[in-house]
């Protein structure tokens, strides 16, 4: 297996990465991490990215080998759900100390995995490299071989320390894991023209179960979701699949590719966000599936199911057009497949008046001037103080995003909903749609805007308001008179 820096390196020289490509050999070979500002959040490390990727996988122990906090840091922060085995939210980790740290940690390491297969009998155990581990010299790899010879067990390298650079990195390094040892490990008992792989799909709050009754009723097979409610063995059977879809974001790119390249899997990339681009997933689903010598009358049954969930799902929105038409929503996603969002809101008439393009790549920005107009105002970095601004001048009447900026949009009394990864509520598929505009319109009609904005007794006192007064206990009443 190649080193840490050659897999880095390998990763940055990504083929299927739009943006990498975009840029010349030698910024190439600078990788893709920005410099940090201090005293801004850095976002997560390539550990963090490599847990966030890999920890769906349901009836795995994901063992951290490193001292107790990267544990702590990474564990279950975004809410991915299992329809069985919970051993994923389980966190085991190798707790190093001093000791470890001088004598080296391979041994407890070798111990922590034999500790936790004698205990929960897992599918398998995924032992992730962090930073002082990897800095002493631990050599994960080798002690996850004799384990998994002495164990009779899939033992899991996912070399992705921290100090490799950014959570997008650990992505796709926990990505590269997965190719190199545990797809195509496996042969699944049985294939049908109608098995595909989901990949970079999470299932947070459960939104995988909002798409997958769809295509079971075109009796289309997840032969394996990567890595959304994945079992160990689903992924390693992964290879067998006659299509594969890529979703939303690129954090999982060299899975898509790597697999097409090796086993001749044909994907495309697509979002279940909003109902035209829900429509268009399954029947590209479809379509693959028919080029790869499905029967054709799935694209007429497809066609059918779209039709038949389209109108269901617009008369369910119709209620809510009048309280939203002409609405103006600021969009701040982190720029992944905003256009996504972008659209799905058109759809039931908000105005789209900023949307975030931080992360977008040029193919997702021109997407994005397609739906918007060649006017499309879009945002690189907003600061929380211009955020501010444009909610406080009612540039805009709700702010979605993530949990980061709400204490912005509170503060500017404005109301504001959570999409970003530790949400809440599941909004895949048509089901998702209606539950996204009806969460909106919930957020802005909510009756407590019109109290929080009204002003307080202090600020409305004036010349010859009423005093204030406050009783006391044991002595004369306290008068205030404001101004
Ligand atoms: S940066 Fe290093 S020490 Fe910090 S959480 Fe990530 S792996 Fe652990």
């Amino acid at each position: 297996m190649s080193s840490l820096k050659e897999k880095v390196q390998q990763v940055f020289d990504e083929p299927g990465c739009g943006k990498n490509q975009g840029k010349s050999e030698k910024e190439r070979k600078k990788g893709c991490t920005k410099q940090l500002t201090p005293g801004a959040a850095a976002g997560g490390c390539a550990f963090d990215g490599a847990k966030i990727a890999l920890q769906p996988i349901t009836d795995v122990a994901h063992l951290v080998h490193g001292p107790i906090a990267c544990e702590g840091n990474s564990w279950d922060n975004r809410g991915a759900k299992s329809s069985g085995s919970m051993l994923y939210r389980t966190g085991f980790t190798t707790d190093i100390r001093e000791t470890d740290i001088v004598y080296g940690g391979e041994k407890r390491l070798f111990r922590s995995i034999k500790e936790v297969i004698d205990k929960y009998n897992p599918a398998a155990v995924f032992v992730y490299q962090t930073c002082v581990t990897a800095l002493i010299g631990d050599d994960i790899e080798a002690v996850c071989k004799a384990a998994s010879a002495k164990f009779n067990k899939p033992v899991i390298p996912v070399n992705s320390p921290g100090f490799a650079g950014s959570k997008n990195l650990g992505n796709k390094l926990a990505g590269e894991a997965l190719l190199d040892y545990v797809i195509g490990t496996e042969e699944p008992e049985y294939t049908t023209p109608y098995d595909i792989n989901i990949i970079g799909e999470y299932n947070l709050s459960g939104e995988l179960w909002q798409v997958k009754p769809l295509l079971d009723r075109l009796g289309i097979r997840i032969l394996a979701c990567i890595s959304g409610d994945a079992k160990y063995h689903e992924v390693a059977r992964s290879h067998r699949a006659k299509a594969a879809m890529m979703v939303c974001s690129k954090a999982m790119v060299n899975i898509g590719r790597k697999m097409e390249e090796r086993y001749g899997i044909p994907f495309f990339e697509g979002s279940f966000y909003g109902i035209s681009d829900t429509s268009d997933a399954i029947r590209q689903i479809a379509r693959l599936l028919v080029s790869r010598d499905a029967p054709i009358d799935l694209i007429d049954r497809t066609e059918h199911l779209i039709s038949q969930e389209e109108t269901r799902a617009w008369i369910r929105l119709e209620q809510y057009k009048p309280r939203l038409a002409g609405k103006r929503v600021l969009l701040i996603t982190g720029g992944v497949k905003s256009w996504s969002v972008v659209s799905a809101l058109q759809e039931v008439g908000m105005e789209v008046v900023g949307t975030s393009v931080k992360k977008s790549t040029a193919e997702d920005k021109e997407r994005i001037k397609e739906i918007m107009g060649d006017d499309a105002h879009m945002i690189d970095e907003l600061t929380p103080r211009e955020m501010y601004k444009m909610l406080k001048e009612a540039q805009a009447d709700i702010m979605l995003s993530g949990g980061r900026s709400q204490f912005v949009a509170l503060k500017a009394k404005m109301p504001w909903l959570d999409i970003n990864q530790e949400r809440h509520h599941a909004y895949a598929g048509y089901e998702g749609m209606v539950d996204l505009v009806h969460e909106i319109d919930k957020a802005l009609h909510n009756p407590i805007w019109t109290h929080v904005r009204k002003p307080a007794p202090w600020e409305q006192a004036g010349d010859g308001a009423e005093p204030i007064v406050i009783p006391r206990t044991g002595g004369a009443a306290l008068s205030l008179q404001l101004h």
